[in-house]
């Protein structure tokens, strides 16, 4: 069985042909570690492999870890994100990747303003329309994202999407294409930036990366199962 140093390597390593394969460079796509439900001491040896940034999806979790772990280490939020949780998660996440209703926006923008924060969001997008999965619907981003850009807390920095499940790595192209072409239509018409792009988990991060993302989340890849 391999280490984390090194499937943390061959992550790396398959970050880099791809971005290539792309001719992207590989400093523009930021590895995202994914150790929800993973203990303290496997994301030390991440660590000691020279990844600092890692994603949790639950604040509970995240509650218990991170103050366990060095204070170098950066976190960014990938989970849904209950309302009731908010101020807790504040503190903790440096970038939340699953802002996924103006509703959620919102108390997020009010609970900042109260605990004195600025927090840096991605929006997260249903791109194919699944009944039951979070986040805006391409046409609900396009009525709300006005009001969204309103809250001042708050930075809008990119999108993020959740492909539905499949077998076939190949099968979440369309999805992260149509996330890509989403952010620039987006940047046309409200003329701003969206500069982040967050797609990709173990199964299809390199596909992710030809079609434009910035951030991967990678989490069995690295740490084996959960
Ligand atoms: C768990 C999770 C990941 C990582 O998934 P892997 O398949 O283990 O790489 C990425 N993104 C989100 C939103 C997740 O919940």
């Amino acid at each position: 069985m391999s280490t984390i140093a090194e499937r943390l390597a061959e992550v790396r390593e398959r970050i880099a042909v791809a971005a290539d394969r792309a001719f992207r460079s590989a400093d523009d796509v930021q590895l995202v570690a994914v150790s929800k439900k993973q203990d303290a001491g496997k994301v030390r040896a991440a660590e000691e492999a020279g990844q600092l940034l890692f994603g949790e999806s639950r604040v509970q979790e995240a509650r218990a870890k991170i103050p366990e772990l060095p204070s170098r280490l950066r976190w960014h939020f990938i989970g849904t994100l209950q309302k009731n949780k908010v101020r807790q998660a504040l503190p903790l996440f440096e970038l939340f990747h699953s802002i996924d209703s103006l509703a959620l926006a919102e108390d997020l923008q009010r609970i900042a303003e109260e605990e004195g924060a600025h927090p840096r969001v991605l929006l997260q997008v249903n791109v194919a329309g699944e009944a039951r999965k979070h986040g805006f619907s391409p046409e609900a981003i396009r009525r709300e994202l006005e009001k969204i850009l309103s809250l001042g807390r708050l930075t809008i920095e990119g999108l993020m999407t959740v492909p539905p499940l499949a077998p076939e790595a190949e099968a979440s192209r369309p999805h992260f294409s149509a996330l890509r072409e989403l952010r620039d239509a987006l940047e046309k018409e409200f003329d701003l930036r969206l500069e982040q792009l967050s797609m990709g988990m173990s199964g299809d991060f390199e596909i992710a990366i030809e079609e434009g993302a910035t951030l991967v989340r990678v989490g069995t890849a690295i740490f084996g199962s959960r």
